[in-house]
Protein backbone atom coordinates (compact mmCIF):
# COMPACT_ATOMS: atom_id res chain seq x y z
CA UNK A 1 0.00 0.00 0.00
CA UNK A 2 1.16 3.61 -0.88
CA UNK A 3 2.46 5.41 2.74
CA UNK A 4 0.47 8.25 1.26
CA UNK A 5 2.26 10.66 3.68
CA UNK A 6 5.59 10.10 2.28
CA UNK A 7 4.39 11.21 -1.15
CA UNK A 8 5.73 14.53 -2.85
CA UNK A 9 2.21 16.98 -3.67
CA UNK A 10 3.17 16.26 -6.84
CA UNK A 11 2.59 12.49 -6.77
CA UNK A 12 -0.29 12.76 -4.78
CA UNK A 13 -1.88 15.47 -7.49
CA UNK A 14 -1.05 12.43 -10.33
CA UNK A 15 -2.88 9.98 -7.82
CA UNK A 16 -5.62 12.52 -7.43
CA UNK A 17 -5.76 12.66 -10.38
CA UNK A 18 -5.98 9.27 -12.05
CA UNK A 19 -8.52 8.34 -9.04
CA UNK A 20 -5.72 6.07 -7.40
CA UNK A 21 -6.59 8.42 -3.97
CA UNK A 22 -9.11 10.42 -2.96
CA UNK A 23 -8.19 13.79 -1.15
CA UNK A 24 -10.68 12.94 1.72
CA UNK A 25 -8.65 10.10 2.54
CA UNK A 26 -4.76 11.85 1.59
CA UNK A 27 -6.35 14.75 3.70
CA UNK A 28 -7.42 11.95 6.30
CA UNK A 29 -3.67 10.51 6.62
CA UNK A 30 -2.21 13.53 7.53
CA UNK A 31 -4.57 14.50 9.55
CA UNK A 32 -3.96 11.35 11.53
CA UNK A 33 -0.10 11.63 11.34
CA UNK A 34 -0.65 15.25 13.05
CA UNK A 35 -3.03 13.78 15.97
CA UNK A 36 -0.02 11.13 15.89
CA UNK A 37 3.20 13.08 16.41
CA UNK A 38 2.21 16.53 16.87
CA UNK A 39 1.70 16.44 20.81
CA UNK A 40 5.42 16.03 20.46
CA UNK A 41 6.53 18.09 17.68
CA UNK A 42 4.25 21.10 18.24
CA UNK A 43 4.37 22.07 14.72
CA UNK A 44 0.76 23.51 14.99
CA UNK A 45 -0.64 26.39 16.64
CA UNK A 46 -4.45 25.31 15.31
CA UNK A 47 -5.38 22.45 13.49
CA UNK A 48 -8.19 22.79 11.21
CA UNK A 49 -9.68 19.19 10.33
CA UNK A 50 -13.07 19.57 10.11
CA UNK A 51 -12.17 22.83 7.14
CA UNK A 52 -9.80 20.76 5.53
CA UNK A 53 -12.17 17.48 5.30
CA UNK A 54 -14.96 19.71 4.02
CA UNK A 55 -12.88 21.19 1.40
CA UNK A 56 -11.69 17.55 0.49
CA UNK A 57 -15.08 16.23 0.12
CA UNK A 58 -15.55 18.79 -2.33
CA UNK A 59 -12.91 18.17 -4.63
CA UNK A 60 -13.59 14.61 -4.55
CA UNK A 61 -17.19 15.43 -5.69
CA UNK A 62 -16.00 17.73 -8.49
CA UNK A 63 -13.70 15.22 -9.61
CA UNK A 64 -16.40 12.80 -10.03
CA UNK A 65 -18.02 15.22 -12.02
CA UNK A 66 -15.57 15.37 -14.33
CA UNK A 67 -14.99 19.52 -13.25
CA UNK A 68 -11.85 20.85 -14.52
CA UNK A 69 -9.57 21.36 -11.49
CA UNK A 70 -6.18 22.97 -10.21
CA UNK A 71 -3.03 20.63 -10.77
CA UNK A 72 -2.86 20.88 -7.00
CA UNK A 73 -6.74 20.89 -5.90
CA UNK A 74 -7.15 18.70 -3.03
CA UNK A 75 -3.30 18.05 -1.98
CA UNK A 76 -3.31 19.55 1.87
CA UNK A 77 -1.28 22.55 2.96
CA UNK A 78 -0.35 24.13 6.08
CA UNK A 79 -0.04 27.91 6.43
CA UNK A 80 2.52 29.79 8.83
CA UNK A 81 0.55 31.60 11.36
CA UNK A 82 1.28 35.04 10.32
CA UNK A 83 -0.53 34.76 7.53
CA UNK A 84 -4.50 35.79 7.88
CA UNK A 85 -7.12 33.45 7.27
CA UNK A 86 -10.67 34.16 7.62
CA UNK A 87 -12.65 32.70 10.33
CA UNK A 88 -9.55 30.49 11.83
CA UNK A 89 -7.14 32.25 14.83
CA UNK A 90 -3.97 34.20 13.77
CA UNK A 91 -1.36 34.45 16.23
CA UNK A 92 2.07 35.32 14.71
CA UNK A 93 3.13 33.66 17.50
CA UNK A 94 2.29 35.87 19.78
CA UNK A 95 0.48 35.98 22.68
CA UNK A 96 -0.49 40.02 21.98
CA UNK A 97 -3.00 37.45 19.27
CA UNK A 98 -4.01 35.13 20.86
CA UNK A 99 -7.65 34.62 20.15
CA UNK A 100 -7.48 36.86 17.47
CA UNK A 101 -10.07 35.98 14.73
CA UNK A 102 -9.25 37.64 11.37
CA UNK A 103 -12.25 38.89 8.65
CA UNK A 104 -10.80 38.47 5.84
CA UNK A 105 -8.42 35.85 3.92
CA UNK A 106 -4.80 37.03 2.78
CA UNK A 107 -4.36 37.14 -0.77
CA UNK A 108 -2.58 34.01 -0.85
CA UNK A 109 -5.21 32.30 1.42
CA UNK A 110 -7.88 33.23 -1.20
CA UNK A 111 -5.83 31.80 -4.24
CA UNK A 112 -5.26 28.21 -2.01
CA UNK A 113 -8.99 28.14 -1.28
CA UNK A 114 -9.85 28.98 -4.92
CA UNK A 115 -7.76 26.13 -5.85
CA UNK A 116 -9.52 24.20 -3.41
CA UNK A 117 -6.54 22.65 -1.14
CA UNK A 118 -7.56 21.36 1.86
CA UNK A 119 -6.21 23.49 4.54
CA UNK A 120 -4.57 21.36 7.67
CA UNK A 121 -3.89 24.45 10.21
CA UNK A 122 -1.52 27.47 11.31
CA UNK A 123 1.91 26.42 11.93
CA UNK A 124 4.14 27.37 14.95
CA UNK A 125 7.09 30.64 14.33
CA UNK A 126 8.74 33.30 16.53
CA UNK A 127 6.45 35.61 17.63
CA UNK A 128 5.76 38.39 14.95
CA UNK A 129 8.73 36.25 12.40
CA UNK A 130 11.46 37.36 14.84
CA UNK A 131 14.34 34.58 15.30
CA UNK A 132 16.23 32.02 14.03
CA UNK A 133 14.80 29.07 15.66
CA UNK A 134 11.22 29.02 16.91
CA UNK A 135 11.93 29.15 20.29
CA UNK A 136 10.46 32.81 20.73
CA UNK A 137 7.16 31.53 19.93
CA UNK A 138 4.40 31.86 22.91
CA UNK A 139 3.12 28.60 21.88
CA UNK A 140 6.11 26.59 22.53
CA UNK A 141 8.83 24.95 21.11
CA UNK A 142 9.06 22.76 18.03
CA UNK A 143 11.15 20.49 17.97
CA UNK A 144 13.50 19.46 15.01
CA UNK A 145 11.92 15.30 13.66
CA UNK A 146 15.62 14.91 12.71
CA UNK A 147 16.28 15.04 16.35
CA UNK A 148 14.00 16.21 18.71
CA UNK A 149 16.75 18.13 21.40
CA UNK A 150 17.20 20.47 18.39
CA UNK A 151 15.48 23.48 16.99
CA UNK A 152 13.86 23.20 13.67
CA UNK A 153 14.63 27.31 12.51
CA UNK A 154 13.29 29.83 12.43
CA UNK A 155 11.53 32.00 12.28
CA UNK A 156 8.95 29.77 10.35
CA UNK A 157 10.02 26.68 12.30
CA UNK A 158 6.39 25.26 12.36
CA UNK A 159 6.28 25.06 8.90
CA UNK A 160 9.46 23.15 8.03
CA UNK A 161 8.86 20.72 10.88
CA UNK A 162 5.03 19.95 9.36
CA UNK A 163 7.00 18.73 6.30
CA UNK A 164 10.36 16.93 7.56
CA UNK A 165 7.51 14.98 10.35
CA UNK A 166 5.36 14.31 7.08
CA UNK A 167 2.54 16.14 8.44
CA UNK A 168 1.77 17.74 5.64
CA UNK A 169 3.56 17.79 1.68
CA UNK A 170 3.04 21.73 1.06
CA UNK A 171 3.26 24.97 3.74
CA UNK A 172 3.45 28.28 3.89
CA UNK A 173 6.05 30.13 4.59
CA UNK A 174 7.55 34.17 4.96
CA UNK A 175 11.09 35.21 4.74
CA UNK A 176 12.05 38.58 5.94
CA UNK A 177 15.93 37.49 6.29
CA UNK A 178 16.10 33.98 6.25
CA UNK A 179 12.39 32.10 7.68
CA UNK A 180 11.86 29.93 5.11
CA UNK A 181 15.63 28.97 3.72
CA UNK A 182 16.89 28.51 7.25
CA UNK A 183 14.49 26.14 8.77
CA UNK A 184 14.38 24.70 5.31
CA UNK A 185 18.58 23.87 5.75
CA UNK A 186 17.69 22.71 8.71
CA UNK A 187 15.26 19.98 8.75
CA UNK A 188 16.07 19.05 5.15
CA UNK A 189 13.48 20.24 3.21
CA UNK A 190 13.08 22.86 0.30
CA UNK A 191 12.00 26.77 0.85
CA UNK A 192 11.65 29.34 -1.47
CA UNK A 193 11.91 32.99 -0.98
CA UNK A 194 10.49 34.44 -4.41
CA UNK A 195 11.24 37.63 -5.91
CA UNK A 196 10.73 40.66 -3.66
CA UNK A 197 6.54 41.48 -5.04
CA UNK A 198 6.27 38.26 -6.81
CA UNK A 199 4.03 36.92 -3.93
CA UNK A 200 1.33 39.48 -2.62
CA UNK A 201 2.15 40.47 1.08
CA UNK A 202 -1.52 41.31 1.68
CA UNK A 203 -2.72 39.66 4.39
CA UNK A 204 0.71 39.36 5.83
CA UNK A 205 1.09 40.80 9.59
CA UNK A 206 4.07 42.31 8.63
CA UNK A 207 7.31 42.55 10.09
CA UNK A 208 9.31 44.59 7.73
CA UNK A 209 7.81 45.55 4.83
CA UNK A 210 10.41 46.13 2.44
CA UNK A 211 12.17 42.66 3.50
CA UNK A 212 8.85 40.39 3.89
CA UNK A 213 8.03 38.10 0.92
CA UNK A 214 5.90 34.72 1.56
CA UNK A 215 6.58 31.57 -0.35
CA UNK A 216 6.48 28.11 -0.72
CA UNK A 217 7.79 25.47 1.97
CA UNK A 218 7.82 21.30 0.66
CA UNK A 219 10.29 18.28 -0.06
CA UNK A 220 10.89 19.02 -3.42
CA UNK A 221 12.00 21.43 -5.61
CA UNK A 222 9.07 20.62 -8.01
CA UNK A 223 6.44 20.74 -5.44
CA UNK A 224 7.78 24.41 -4.43
CA UNK A 225 7.41 25.85 -8.21
CA UNK A 226 4.29 24.22 -8.56
CA UNK A 227 2.99 26.15 -5.20
CA UNK A 228 4.94 29.58 -6.25
CA UNK A 229 3.20 29.10 -9.12
CA UNK A 230 -0.73 28.81 -7.21
CA UNK A 231 0.31 31.33 -4.87
CA UNK A 232 2.14 33.97 -6.81
CA UNK A 233 1.07 36.35 -9.87
CA UNK A 234 0.38 41.01 -9.53
CA UNK A 235 -2.59 41.64 -6.66
CA UNK A 236 -3.77 45.24 -7.01
CA UNK A 237 -4.42 45.27 -2.79
CA UNK A 238 -0.22 45.16 -2.45
CA UNK A 239 1.07 48.43 -4.04
CA UNK A 240 4.56 46.45 -3.76
CA UNK A 241 3.55 43.18 -5.85
CA UNK A 242 5.01 43.13 -9.20
CA UNK A 243 3.21 42.82 -12.51
CA UNK A 244 4.42 39.59 -14.21
CA UNK A 245 2.09 36.70 -14.23
CA UNK A 246 3.36 33.73 -11.85
CA UNK A 247 4.99 30.76 -14.52
CA UNK A 248 7.66 28.66 -16.21
CA UNK A 249 8.52 27.89 -12.61
CA UNK A 250 7.16 24.25 -12.95
CA UNK A 251 8.82 24.08 -16.64
CA UNK A 252 11.95 25.32 -15.40
CA UNK A 253 12.09 22.90 -12.56
CA UNK A 254 11.47 19.74 -14.84
CA UNK A 255 14.08 21.07 -17.24
CA UNK A 256 16.48 20.67 -14.15
CA UNK A 257 15.42 17.17 -13.85
CA UNK A 258 16.70 16.16 -17.08
CA UNK A 259 20.51 17.01 -15.27
CA UNK A 260 22.25 18.89 -17.88
CA UNK A 261 23.50 22.42 -16.93
CA UNK A 262 25.74 22.76 -20.06
CA UNK A 263 26.22 26.56 -20.47
CA UNK A 264 25.23 27.51 -16.92
CA UNK A 265 27.47 29.91 -15.00
CA UNK A 266 27.59 29.42 -10.93
CA UNK A 267 29.21 31.95 -8.94
CA UNK A 268 30.63 30.90 -5.48
CA UNK A 269 30.09 33.76 -3.31
CA UNK A 270 33.57 34.27 -1.46
CA UNK A 271 32.50 35.89 1.49
CA UNK A 272 30.01 33.32 1.86
CA UNK A 273 31.46 30.55 2.13
CA UNK A 274 34.58 29.29 4.38
CA UNK A 275 35.15 30.68 7.72
CA UNK A 276 32.72 30.17 10.23
CA UNK A 277 30.98 27.38 8.59
CA UNK A 278 30.79 24.67 10.22
CA UNK A 279 33.48 21.79 8.74
CA UNK A 280 30.32 19.26 7.79
CA UNK A 281 28.36 21.94 6.52
CA UNK A 282 31.05 23.49 4.05
CA UNK A 283 32.41 19.87 3.49
CA UNK A 284 28.63 18.92 1.85
CA UNK A 285 29.07 22.56 -0.05
CA UNK A 286 31.77 21.74 -1.62
CA UNK A 287 30.67 18.05 -2.92
CA UNK A 288 27.63 19.86 -4.47
CA UNK A 289 29.77 22.55 -6.37
CA UNK A 290 31.58 19.36 -7.75
CA UNK A 291 28.10 18.02 -8.62
CA UNK A 292 26.87 20.73 -10.70
CA UNK A 293 30.41 21.13 -12.29
CA UNK A 294 29.73 16.99 -13.15
CA UNK A 295 26.47 18.10 -15.01
CA UNK A 296 27.67 20.52 -16.97
CA UNK A 297 28.17 24.06 -14.65
CA UNK A 298 31.14 26.45 -15.16
CA UNK A 299 31.94 27.63 -11.55
CA UNK A 300 33.15 30.80 -11.00
CA UNK A 301 34.32 32.17 -7.82
CA UNK A 302 32.40 35.85 -7.48
CA UNK A 303 33.05 38.66 -4.49
CA UNK A 304 30.14 40.39 -2.84
CA UNK A 305 32.16 42.97 -0.33
CA UNK A 306 29.29 44.75 0.83
CA UNK A 307 27.90 41.52 2.45
CA UNK A 308 30.10 41.70 5.21
CA UNK A 309 27.82 44.59 6.67
CA UNK A 310 24.89 42.77 5.55
CA UNK A 311 23.81 41.66 8.83
CA UNK A 312 24.19 44.62 10.80
CA UNK A 313 22.04 46.82 8.00
CA UNK A 314 19.19 44.00 8.18
CA UNK A 315 19.56 44.50 12.21
CA UNK A 316 18.87 48.49 11.62
CA UNK A 317 16.26 47.85 8.89
CA UNK A 318 14.30 45.28 10.18
CA UNK A 319 13.72 46.70 13.42
CA UNK A 320 13.05 50.38 12.25
CA UNK A 321 10.36 48.98 9.78
CA UNK A 322 8.85 46.52 12.66
CA UNK A 323 8.74 49.66 15.19
CA UNK A 324 6.22 50.87 13.20
CA UNK A 325 4.45 47.94 12.19
CA UNK A 326 3.98 46.89 15.46
CA UNK A 327 2.38 50.26 16.78
CA UNK A 328 -0.49 48.96 15.74
CA UNK A 329 -0.89 46.64 18.53
CA UNK A 330 -1.83 49.23 21.37
CA UNK A 331 -4.64 46.95 23.17
CA UNK A 332 -7.68 48.62 21.07
CA UNK A 333 -7.34 47.05 17.81
CA UNK A 334 -6.39 43.73 17.86
CA UNK A 335 -6.34 40.55 20.73
CA UNK A 336 -4.96 41.26 24.06
CA UNK A 337 -5.70 44.50 26.13
CA UNK A 338 -4.65 44.67 29.73
CA UNK A 339 -5.68 47.02 31.92
CA UNK A 340 -3.47 49.02 34.45
CA UNK A 341 -3.92 47.38 37.72
CA UNK A 342 -4.13 50.78 39.70
CA UNK A 343 -4.74 54.30 38.81
CA UNK A 344 -6.61 55.96 35.76
CA UNK A 345 -7.51 53.84 32.64
CA UNK A 346 -5.91 56.10 30.30
CA UNK A 347 -5.46 54.96 26.46
CA UNK A 348 -1.62 55.29 26.63
CA UNK A 349 -1.86 53.39 30.58
CA UNK A 350 -4.16 50.70 28.40
CA UNK A 351 -1.34 50.19 25.62
CA UNK A 352 1.70 49.93 27.79
CA UNK A 353 0.13 47.54 30.27
CA UNK A 354 -0.90 45.70 27.51
CA UNK A 355 2.40 45.59 25.09
CA UNK A 356 4.17 44.97 28.24
CA UNK A 357 1.96 41.63 28.65
CA UNK A 358 1.43 41.23 25.42
CA UNK A 359 5.16 41.44 23.78
CA UNK A 360 7.84 38.81 24.40
CA UNK A 361 11.73 39.72 25.10
CA UNK A 362 12.74 39.47 21.38
CA UNK A 363 10.21 41.71 20.26
CA UNK A 364 10.44 44.07 23.29
CA UNK A 365 14.33 44.73 21.95
CA UNK A 366 13.47 45.52 18.12
CA UNK A 367 11.03 47.73 18.81
CA UNK A 368 13.72 49.79 21.54
CA UNK A 369 16.80 48.53 18.91
CA UNK A 370 14.36 50.11 15.82
CA UNK A 371 12.90 52.97 17.63
CA UNK A 372 16.46 54.23 18.68
CA UNK A 373 17.75 53.79 14.86
CA UNK A 374 14.45 55.85 13.52
CA UNK A 375 14.89 58.97 16.44
CA UNK A 376 15.56 62.54 15.33
CA UNK A 377 19.19 62.74 15.94
CA UNK A 378 20.58 59.23 15.47
CA UNK A 379 18.90 58.26 12.45
CA UNK A 380 21.44 59.67 9.86
CA UNK A 381 23.96 57.79 11.69
CA UNK A 382 22.15 54.52 12.11
CA UNK A 383 19.24 53.99 9.67
CA UNK A 384 20.59 56.09 7.17
CA UNK A 385 23.83 54.46 6.85
CA UNK A 386 22.18 50.83 7.06
CA UNK A 387 20.28 52.07 3.91
CA UNK A 388 23.23 53.38 1.87
CA UNK A 389 24.45 49.52 2.50
CA UNK A 390 21.75 48.32 1.39
CA UNK A 391 22.50 49.65 -1.90
CA UNK A 392 26.08 48.31 -1.81
CA UNK A 393 24.67 45.17 -1.10
CA UNK A 394 21.80 45.50 -4.31
CA UNK A 395 25.15 46.79 -6.70
CA UNK A 396 27.77 43.55 -5.37
CA UNK A 397 24.56 41.70 -6.67
CA UNK A 398 24.05 43.08 -9.71
CA UNK A 399 27.96 42.96 -10.60
CA UNK A 400 27.84 39.45 -9.50
CA UNK A 401 24.82 38.26 -11.66
CA UNK A 402 27.32 39.80 -14.93
CA UNK A 403 29.68 37.06 -14.02
CA UNK A 404 27.01 34.29 -13.18
CA UNK A 405 23.84 33.35 -13.86
CA UNK A 406 23.07 32.35 -10.20
CA UNK A 407 25.16 32.82 -6.81
CA UNK A 408 25.47 29.73 -4.26
CA UNK A 409 26.38 29.83 -0.53
CA UNK A 410 25.84 27.57 2.00
CA UNK A 411 22.11 28.23 3.53
CA UNK A 412 23.34 28.57 7.21
CA UNK A 413 26.52 27.97 8.81
CA UNK A 414 25.52 25.57 11.40
CA UNK A 415 23.44 22.51 11.48
CA UNK A 416 20.31 22.83 13.74
CA UNK A 417 21.47 23.60 17.02
CA UNK A 418 20.05 22.44 20.96
CA UNK A 419 17.55 24.25 22.45
CA UNK A 420 18.44 27.24 24.87
CA UNK A 421 21.98 27.34 22.82
CA UNK A 422 22.22 30.18 21.88
CA UNK A 423 18.39 31.85 23.39
CA UNK A 424 20.41 34.28 25.96
CA UNK A 425 22.69 35.51 23.08
CA UNK A 426 21.04 37.39 20.79
CA UNK A 427 23.86 38.34 18.30
CA UNK A 428 25.05 33.99 18.11
CA UNK A 429 21.13 33.94 17.21
CA UNK A 430 21.23 36.54 14.45
CA UNK A 431 24.48 34.79 12.81
CA UNK A 432 22.26 31.97 11.66
CA UNK A 433 21.31 34.46 9.08
CA UNK A 434 24.45 35.50 7.47
CA UNK A 435 24.23 33.93 4.57
CA UNK A 436 20.38 34.04 3.80
CA UNK A 437 19.74 37.98 4.61
CA UNK A 438 21.54 40.00 1.95
CA UNK A 439 18.89 38.44 -0.79
CA UNK A 440 16.34 39.97 1.63
CA UNK A 441 18.18 43.72 1.41
CA UNK A 442 18.10 43.24 -2.51
CA UNK A 443 15.29 41.91 -2.96
CA UNK A 444 16.27 38.97 -5.15
CA UNK A 445 14.88 35.50 -5.29
CA UNK A 446 16.49 32.51 -2.78
CA UNK A 447 16.19 29.09 -2.53
CA UNK A 448 17.61 26.47 0.11
CA UNK A 449 17.53 22.52 -1.11
CA UNK A 450 18.67 19.69 1.37
CA UNK A 451 22.43 18.56 0.18
CA UNK A 452 23.36 16.11 2.68
CA UNK A 453 23.61 15.31 6.31
CA UNK A 454 26.83 16.94 8.44
CA UNK A 455 29.15 15.05 10.72
CA UNK A 456 26.29 15.38 13.45
CA UNK A 457 23.78 13.58 11.17
CA UNK A 458 21.48 17.00 11.06
CA UNK A 459 20.56 18.17 7.55
CA UNK A 460 22.68 21.04 5.38
CA UNK A 461 21.07 23.13 3.15
CA UNK A 462 22.38 24.91 -0.28
CA UNK A 463 21.45 27.60 -1.24
CA UNK A 464 20.90 29.27 -4.49
CA UNK A 465 20.27 33.05 -5.18
CA UNK A 466 19.12 34.40 -8.93
CA UNK A 467 18.80 37.88 -10.16
CA UNK A 468 15.21 39.69 -9.28
CA UNK A 469 12.48 38.22 -11.61
CA UNK A 470 14.51 35.21 -12.60
CA UNK A 471 13.02 32.99 -10.12
CA UNK A 472 13.10 30.09 -12.60
CA UNK A 473 16.89 29.75 -12.93
CA UNK A 474 16.86 28.33 -9.44
CA UNK A 475 14.05 26.02 -10.42
CA UNK A 476 16.18 24.95 -13.21
CA UNK A 477 19.32 24.70 -11.26
CA UNK A 478 17.59 23.43 -7.74
CA UNK A 479 16.12 20.45 -9.39
CA UNK A 480 19.14 19.61 -11.58
CA UNK A 481 21.07 19.32 -8.21
CA UNK A 482 18.33 17.75 -6.58
CA UNK A 483 18.03 14.60 -8.73
CA UNK A 484 21.91 14.76 -9.39
CA UNK A 485 21.98 14.00 -4.91
CA UNK A 486 19.28 12.28 -5.37
CA UNK A 487 20.38 9.52 -7.63
CA UNK A 488 24.07 9.44 -5.36
CA UNK A 489 21.92 8.49 -2.42
CA UNK A 490 19.80 6.22 -4.00
CA UNK A 491 16.98 7.79 -2.07
CA UNK A 492 15.46 11.38 -1.32
CA UNK A 493 17.45 12.60 1.84
CA UNK A 494 14.21 13.18 4.10
CA UNK A 495 13.71 9.37 3.68
CA UNK A 496 16.52 9.18 6.25
CA UNK A 497 14.66 10.93 9.10
CA UNK A 498 14.44 9.20 11.78
CA UNK A 499 10.66 7.40 12.12
CA UNK A 500 9.04 9.20 14.52
CA UNK A 501 6.83 7.31 17.61
CA UNK A 502 3.30 7.40 17.12
CA UNK A 503 1.90 8.41 20.73
CA UNK A 504 -0.99 6.28 22.19
N1 LIG B 1 15.95 35.18 11.71
C1 LIG B 1 15.75 36.47 11.11
C2 LIG B 1 15.26 37.44 12.15
O1 LIG B 1 15.23 37.07 13.26
C3 LIG B 1 14.82 36.36 9.95
C4 LIG B 1 13.40 36.30 10.35
C5 LIG B 1 12.48 36.16 9.18
O2 LIG B 1 12.92 35.93 8.06
N2 LIG B 1 11.21 36.33 9.46
O3 LIG B 1 14.91 38.54 11.87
Amino acid sequence: MTNIIKLSANDIAEKLNSGELTSVEVTQAFLDRIAAVDGTINAFVTVTADDALTTAREVDELRAQGATLHPLAGVPIAIKDVVVTDGVQTTAGSKMLEGWIPPYDATLVEKIKEAKLPILGKTNMDEFAMGSSTEHSAYGNTLNPWDTDRIPGGSGGGSAAALAAFEAPLAIGTDTGGSIRQPGAVTGTVGVKPTYGSVSRYGLIAMASSLDQAGPVTRTVVDAALLHELIGGHDPKDSTSLPDPAEGYVAAAQQGLTGDLTGVRIGIVKELTGEGYQPGVQARFEESINTLRAAGAEIVEVSCPSFTSALAAYYLIMPAEASSNLAKFDGMRFGLRVEPTEGPVTAERVMAATRGAGFGDEVKRRIIIGTYALSSGYYDAYYGSAQKVRTLIQRDFTAAFEKADVLVSPTSPTTAFKFGEKLDDPLAMYLNDIATIPANLAGVPGMSIPNGLSDDGMPVGFQILAPIREDARMYRIGAALESALEKQWGEPLINRAPELEAQA
